[in-house]
């Protein structure tokens, strides 16, 4: 970059991941696109990085978040990562159409610590194989909205910071225009990462890559631990925070879509959003790909292929680690750790104490909502506001009326009802994981405690496929308003939001009709 360009922000920039080599990325350059320009710009993000309010008006920053201009300090690389697909093996993947611009170092004294900059649709690379290198508009503006959604909520994610769009062409099954996505992420490694050296049997490549990991990214081991014991204590992190991934995911309703282990973060993050989506109408079975005709990344398979792909995990560490049983005894603690996990949200949701008990209450209640499909997102808000909102009869709580209307005024909703009441009145250990109010915890006062921490885990707003459709529509025809209201919408959506009730009601029929696939 010339220095006249030099955006002058306050970041120094290095290379990250960039820095182990070329084994392990290719510098590169982005195939400039036409006429960039800025659809939106992520300003909470911004501000969490430390960059002031104009950072995307300064000099060149358009190119460089548009076109992947270099930054001063950071070589720009695309990396090599393989994985299973589907299943199945599928060999070497990489980045076909992402670019890692480099790490920033941010100024001191803020939380973030160092971050990765990532372009997606930057253009070919040397891993695009048959691919254009390229992202459309609309694959771009629900990662930019989702990630941000998901940030919302609370759970682990890679962020965005801008969504730049492009009158150049993208042919998918019909022309399209191109938009590239900005990413942040302390890191954007893959399982997939791993299992590419373990495959080619370069073992100091794999252990080059391990101590990286465990140096720079989240075990902060020290430089002499041995590398056995850093990859299981690698392996024992990933496997804990994807158990706790998997359980936030279920708990708001989220199905990724295509769990490959390529797709698979190394620390967690919700990562590669592609054919996601929020449930509407609650059903186990359902299945957000149009392309996974078999629905193994149905959403209740997800915590269970999550521990496929650990096992994948596992195997391509068995190199370093050389001990199988004690490789096998950290993959077999994912179960009890989602379990635990899945507990803890489930019982949070229903403003519980954790017991076996309390879970079996919240799984009827699940069940009681696959019956007729009611919709995930607006039933246990309702829950929340009709516990908050407790007057002592049923009666008189209009709330537990709509919500017996959204699953069926039948015995066993009755029977349902009848126990949680019951629970929540025995429950005088209660104690909110999310500090909501001082309120006292005796009687209905302690139902509205309740109902107000219940308010903090059971959103009133997510990012459903509808919401993204209805911006992309309007994104096409010039007009981004609609990006900017669910950008803020979704970065609170514990709030009511009571002039919104378009975003927070349940989708309408046309919802049904949107068909998401691979193809992006
Ligand atoms: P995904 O299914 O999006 O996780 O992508 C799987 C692999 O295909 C990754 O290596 C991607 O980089 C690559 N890929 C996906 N779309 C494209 C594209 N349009 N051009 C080049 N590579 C792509
Ligand atoms: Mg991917």
């Amino acid at each position: 970059m010339d220095a006249a360009d030099n955006p002058g922000l306050p970041l120094t920039w290095r290379d990250g991941y960039a820095r182990l080599g070329p084994r392990f990325a290719t510098p590169w350059q982005a195939t400039p696109l036409p006429d960039l320009r800025w659809l939106s710009v992520n300003h909470r993000l911004a501000q969490d990085l430390g960059l002031p309010s104009d950072w995307w008006q300064r000099p060149g920053m358009l190119e460089v978040l548009g076109n992947g201009r270099p930054l001063p300090g950071a070589t720009p690389v695309a990396t090599v990562y393989s994985g299973h697909q589907f299943g199945v093996w599928a060999g070497q993947l990489g980045d076909g159409r992402a670019l890692l611009l480099g790490e920033s170092c941010p100024p001191a004294g803020n939380a973030m610590g160092p971050q990765e900059w990532q372009l997606k649709g930057a253009g070919r690379t040397p891993y695009s194989r048959m691919g254009d290198g390229r992202a459309v508009l609309r694959s771009s503006l629900r990662e930019y909205l989702c990630s941000e959604a998901m940030h919302g909520l609370g759970i682990p994610t890679t962020r965005a910071l801008s969504l730049v769009a492009s009158p150049g062409v993208v042919y998918r099954e019909e022309a399209e225009t191109a938009a590239v996505v900005s990413r942040i992420a302390p890191s954007f490694l893959r399982f997939g990462h791993v299992e590419h050296f373990a495959s080619r049997d370069m073992t100091d490549a794999l252990q080059q890559l391990v101590d990286y990991i465990a140096e720079q990214k989240f075990l902060q081991l020290p430089a002499t631990t041995p590398g056995r014991e850093r990859a299981l204590a690698i392996l024992d992190a990933v496997v804990a925070r994807t158990a706790s991934l998997m359980a936030q995911w279920q708990a708001v309703g989220f199905c990724h879509g295509v769990m490959n282990t390529d797709n698979m973060s190394l620390l967690g993050l919700t990562l590669d959003y592609g054919p996601f989506q929020f449930m509407d109408g609650y059903d186990p079975g359902h299945i957000c790909n149009h392309s996974d005709h078999q629905g193994r990344y149905a959403f209740q398979q997800q915590p269970q292929v999550a521990l496929w792909n650990l096992y994948c995990l596992g195997q391509a560490l068995m190199p370093l680690i050389d001990d199988v049983p004690a490789t096998v005894a950290v993959l077999d603690s994912f179960t009890p750790r989602y379990e635990a996990a899945w507990q803890q949200r489930l019982c949070a949701k229903l403003g519980c104490t954790p017991s076996a008990q309390a879970q079996a209450l919240g799984e009827d209640f699940l069940r009681l909502l696959a019956r007729q499909q009611a919709d995930h997102t607006v039933a246990w808000r309702n829950l929340s506001n009709a516990v908050r909102d407790w007057s002592g009869s049923l009666e008189d709580t209009h709330e537990f009326h709509t919500l017996g209307e959204m699953v069926g005024q039948d015995a066993t909703w009755q029977d349902w009802l009848d126990r949680y009441l019951l629970v929540l009145i025995q429950d005088t250990d209660w104690k909110p994981s999310v500090q909501a109010t001082n309120q006292t915890t005796s009687g209905v006062l302690a139902f509205h405690a309740r109902g107000q921490a219940m308010r903090q885990v059971n959103p009133s707003v997510v990012f459903r496929n509808h919401l993204g459709e209805i911006a992309i529509r309007r994104a096409r025809e010039g007009d981004t308003t609609e990006i900017e209201t669910l950008l803020s919408l979704l970065s609170s959506p514990f709030d009511d939001h009571p002039d919104m009730t378009s975003y927070t009601a349940p989708a309408p029929a046309w919802a049904q009709s949107i068909a998401i696939s691979c193809s992006s």
